[in-house]
Formats: C-alpha cells, structure tokens, sequence
C-alpha cells in the first residue's frame, strides 16, 4: 500500500510533464499558424538614465492557450527549441513587433524595440535579410528594432555566433548580451564580441538594495562593460533604492516591475502617455 502511494504519484507526474509537453508542442505549432489571438507581445519600457526617459522597450511573448491557458515563455520557449521551432516563433514575434511599432510611430512615440532571440536564430541565415525586407516593405527604420542573446546561448557555439552576430551589427542593429553573468564567459570572449551593451542578469537586481555582494557584482559588470566601450542594461529593478543605486554606479538603462511591468501595445502608448515629459 505504502509503496504503491509512493511509486504511483511519481509515475503519474512524469506522464502529466511529458503529455504537457506534447500539447504545448502541437498547441504552440496551431497558435503560430492560425494566429487566433492566442499569442501577443507585451512590452517593457527600459528607462534611461542619463536621460531620465523611456527611449526603449523589450518585447516579450505571451501565449495563451484554451486548453492549457497562460503558459510561460520560460516553460515554451525551450520547448520550441529543442522541438526545432523556433524559428517559427521568432518570426511570428518579429512581424508582430513591426506591426505594433507602427502603432506607436502613429501615436507619435519613437521607440527601440528589443527583441529576444534564441541562439538557433542566430545562426539562421535567413534571419537577417528576412527582418530587412520586413522593416523596408513596412517603412521601419533599423533605429526601431535591436536583439538580445542570453550569454549561455553564446558560449555554446562562440564562434559560429560571433561571425552572424558581426552580419546583425554591420547591417546597423544593435545587440546586448542577456542574462549577463550567468554565462562564464571570458574576458578574451567579451572583448572579442561584436555587441554594444551588457544585461546585468536580474538575479543580481532583485536585491540590489540589500545584498552587499550583488552590489559588488553588479558595479564590477558596469565597469567591466564601460571598460570595453558597451552599455550597462539593468533589469529586475523592483525598488526605489535599487534604482538609485544603479544610476549613482553611472548604468545606462533600467528595466523591472518599480518602472514598469510588461504590457500589452495599446496599453504601452497610454502608459507613456502618462509618464513620458519631454
Ligand atoms: P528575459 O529575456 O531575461 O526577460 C526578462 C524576464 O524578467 C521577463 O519574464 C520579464 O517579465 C521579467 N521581469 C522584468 N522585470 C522584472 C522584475 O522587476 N522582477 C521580476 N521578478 N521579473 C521581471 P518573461 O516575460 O516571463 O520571460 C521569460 C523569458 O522568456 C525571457 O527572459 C526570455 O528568455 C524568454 N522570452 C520571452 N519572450 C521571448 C521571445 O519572444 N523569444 C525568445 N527567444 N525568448 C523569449
Ligand atoms: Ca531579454
Ligand atoms: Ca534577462
Ligand atoms: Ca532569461
């Protein structure tokens, strides 16, 4: 009895994960290609410091499904990775987001959209001049979009991704390093990488205002990303202190839930509406 209680949920729960998988797979794939308003993009405004405005935004993915409803893009962007479809969901995010800029252009906001990719897009060929004839036919500008990498994803392959990362700069796209300090990667890496700004990982900025060893953290990747000519971004701001801190420390941008949690396009233009004097 005992060890049927103890063996049988187990089972069951290892079952339950892999069904889920199975229908985020099949559900992910439908929701690209019939686009019934399962998939949206929220955007997060990136304050900038020295200026003391918005001047950017990332884009975020969001996925809700009637059957499995909200999934998180941390459980089915990995997912879309190793089923091999990613590139899909790149491409669905990316004429989204020219679509949504548009909007903002409309109501008059000039912003920089950040966009996340994975590192299987950043080794698709197609990727680059896909998004150039995508931004001429609707009238973008190259200002408008700019890419994150997660640092892990660039330590896989470096050197197949330095030389797509160069193609993505030398087209005039700017590129930041995401989750910066959770990939180990080298200094002789860093000074090698055609990229202009640094993503100080939130884990180090949830705490900023309380954890003496995140500060020193988080001021060495200021000064290490200043000594090799790139911006510092900060995301996971959750607090006042924390703020103040990072702009006493001379960092570019801030990013996190005390500025601004990730929101929907129309909501986006009436927040900075709002909070936008220039
Ligand atoms: P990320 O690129 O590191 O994005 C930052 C995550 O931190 C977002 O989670 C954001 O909502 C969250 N965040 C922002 N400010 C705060 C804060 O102050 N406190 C806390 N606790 N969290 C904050 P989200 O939207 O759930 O996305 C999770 C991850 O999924 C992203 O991490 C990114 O790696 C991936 N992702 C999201 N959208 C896309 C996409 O379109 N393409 C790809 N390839 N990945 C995406
Ligand atoms: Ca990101
Ligand atoms: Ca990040
Ligand atoms: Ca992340």
């Amino acid at each position: 009895q005992i060890t049927r209680q103890l063996i049988l949920p187990y089972d069951t729960m290892l079952e339950q994960r892999y069904l889920r998988r199975l229908s985020i797979i099949s559900e992910l794939k439908r929701a690209l290609v019939e686009d019934d308003d399962q998939l949206s993009v929220a955007y997060q405004p990136k304050l900038n410091l020295k200026q003391g405005r918005i001047t950017g935004v990332e884009a975020l993915l969001r996925w809700n499904n009637p059957a499995l409803g909200f999934v998180s893009p941390d459980d089915f962007i990995s997912v879309a990775e190793q089923a091999g479809f990613i590139g899909q969901v790149t491409d669905w995010v990316i004429n989204r987001v020219v679509k949504d800029i548009q909007g903002f252009t409309a109501a008059g906001i000039s912003l920089n959209v950040a966009i996340n990719l994975s590192a299987q897009d950043v080794l698709n060929q197609q990727l680059l001049p896909g998004v150039l004839s995508l931004l001429d036919r609707h009238g973008v500008s190259k200002d408008a979009l700019s890419f994150e990498i997660t640092e892990s994803d660039l330590v896989k392959d470096p050197k197949a991704a330095i030389v797509h990362l160069q193609a993505i700069r030398d087209a005039g796209f700017s590129l930041a390093i995401d989750d910066f300090g959770t990939g180990y990667s080298s200094m002789a890496y860093l000074k090698n990488l055609p990229v202009n700004t640094l993503k100080v990982d939130k884990s180090f900025v949830l705490n900023l205002d309380s954890e003496p060893g995140d500060q020193n953290i988080v001021q060495t990747v200021i000064e290490l990303a200043h000594t090799f000519d790139m911006s510092v971004v900060a995301e996971g701001i959750e607090n006042q202190p924390s703020l103040q801190l990072l702009a006493d420390w001379g960092c570019e941008w801030a990013q996190g839930y005390f500025i601004c949690k990730p929101i929907p396009a129309q909501q986006l233009i009436d927040w900075y509406a709002q909070h936008q004097h220039t």
